[in-house]
């Protein structure tokens, strides 16, 4: 398998596959060794994960520079991505013990009612290539916290990533059976669902979320499904300072070249605002500098998978021969690497393919509305529920538009948002089950109940 920097076109490691063969073999390891991890104590293993989390600080130029040349985010994004990771995990260990330990439900004379929080055993983490840190994080540090042993398999266009934090969390204290990385792209992928773990964790797009869902399904095992978005955002029209609004929520549609799933990825904008939000907003994405992701001051670097080109150039001639209007960018430079010149479209009406379908871009659509009720009917027009966001001065009226929205996260006057404390959920075609907060945490366990009499 080649690994390509997106951002030269360079091969820049040749790297095995793992074969049917090999991944059982790596499983057969897992299965020995998990009982062994799960029966040191939490505080032993939250120890040990402190402890990558520092290595990950110690390390952070190179392994920043390793993610930059694989996935073509710059620089300072990838060091971003990395404390993010960091913050991530702190939260997890303050709150492990809290949540992964027994709990006495019930305590009288002669009875005692107990949940004991027990691991799912082997689990299997397939994952997407945008925040490699970030998503894989999500998923392995609580699986390893509460005594899973993990088959990490990342995305071919990460893996020299996945291949860095394996190294790091044997180096930490994680026994060298405990964690496994699957080496490959869609059949390695496709090879691990034939297997058998107890229990599947995925973060991708929705047609391969719904193709592994289906095949894990007789497993009777958990799956869970970290997915796409088409996120909307609505500009209200008592926003203050709408050229602020306009800066913020340009960040949240193009941060790491439009490559989050939870990227601004339709915008509404009240009549009253439209035509400031629109001067402030292209004015704004005008003044990034792009170019080389390992250049200081780059904004927009190359994105990750050259197919991708051909989606966003189809969006824009699909929305173009609709009747919407180019403001600026539109199309791939000439050159070396795969990049895109930022793009903002008008006048676009939400049957238009940028509207509707996941950009995972650096393009999108901004459409005029008359009030509330236009925009949420807009904002609700959506096959995916991962986040949704409003802009108004009034907090009331955000929360009453936001519980009409089928969507996991809401936002208030920010975007493009994570937070450890709070569950990273998807609804429908955004996925199934949660990450983070004390949800995730208990995501990787199996409760029982203890009815203790004596
Ligand atoms: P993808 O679905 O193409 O690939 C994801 C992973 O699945 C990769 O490791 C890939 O090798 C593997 N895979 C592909 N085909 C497979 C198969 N048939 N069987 C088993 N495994 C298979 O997604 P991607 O391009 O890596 O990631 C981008 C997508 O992920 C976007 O839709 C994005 O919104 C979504 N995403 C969601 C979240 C979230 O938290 N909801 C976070 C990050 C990314």
């Amino acid at each position: 398998m080649q690994i390509i920097n997106p951002a030269t076109e360079e091969v820049i490691r040749t790297l095995h596959e793992d074969t049917p063969l090999t991944l059982q073999t790596k499983l057969d390891a897992l299965k020995k060794a998990q009982p062994l991890w799960a029966g040191k104590s939490l505080a032993e293993r939250i120890l040990v994960i402190a402890r990558f989390s520092d290595l990950l600080a110690e390390d952070m130029e190179e392994l920043a520079s390793v993610l930059t040349s694989e996935v073509g985010k710059p620089l300072q994004q990838s060091r971003n991505e990395i404390n993010g990771a960091r913050a991530r995990i702190k939260w997890m260990l303050d709150h492990a013990e809290k949540y992964l330990s027994d709990e006495v439900m019930v305590d009288e004379p002669g009875l005692k009612e107990i949940i004991r929080y027990e691991p799912l055993g082997v689990v299997c983490n397939i994952s997407a290539w945008n925040y490699p840190y970030l998503v894989g994080v999500n998923v392995f540090i609580p699986a390893l916290l509460s005594g899973n042993a993990v088959m990490y398999k990342p995305s071919e266009y990460a893996t020299l990533t996945g291949l860095q934090i394996e190294k790091l969390l044997k180096q930490a204290g994680v026994p060298e059976q405990v964690f496994q990385v699957a080496v490959g792209a869609k059949k390695t992928g496709a090879a691990l669902l034939e297997m058998d773990f107890n229990g599947y964790f995925f973060t991708g797009s929705y047609q391969t979320g719904k193709y592994i869902y289906e095949k894990v399904a007789p497993k009777m095992v958990p799956c869970q499904l970290e997915l796409g978005g088409k996120d909307p955002l609505y500009i209200a029209e008592d926003v203050a300072d709408v050229a602020a609004a306009a800066i913020g929520t340009a960040d949240g549609a193009f941060y790491n070249n439009g490559q989050s799933c939870c990227s601004v990825e339709r915008i509404y904008v009240h009549e009253k605002n439209y035509e400031a939000y629109l001067s402030a907003f292209v004015d704004e994405v005008k003044s990034w500098k792009s170019g080389l992701p390992t250049t200081d001051g780059v904004y927009i670097g190359a994105l990750t998978r050259k197919a991708q080109i051909a989606i966003l150039e189809n969006q824009i001639k699909d929305a173009l021969n609709k009747g919407a209007k180019l403001l600026t960018g539109g199309k791939a430079p000439q050159g070396k690497g795969y990049y895109f010149e930022p793009t903002v479209l008008t006048e676009v009406t939400n049957d238009m393919l940028v509207m509707q379908e996941e950009s995972f871009g650096p393009i999108i659509g901004i459409m005029k509305v008359k009030d509330d009720n236009e925009a949420l009917k807009m904002m609700q027009d959506t096959d995916y529920g991962l986040t949704a966001a409003i802009y108004t001065a009034d907090q009331s009226r955000a929360e009453k538009i936001l519980a009409q929205l089928d969507a996991g996260s809401g936002y208030w006057n920010c975007c493009d948002r994570v937070s450890a404390a709070l569950p990273w959920s998807g609804r429908k075609y955004s996925g199934i089950g949660a990450t983070l907060s004390h949800q995730g945490l208990r995501a990787f366990t199996k409760p029982k109940g203890y009815h203790l009499r004596g």
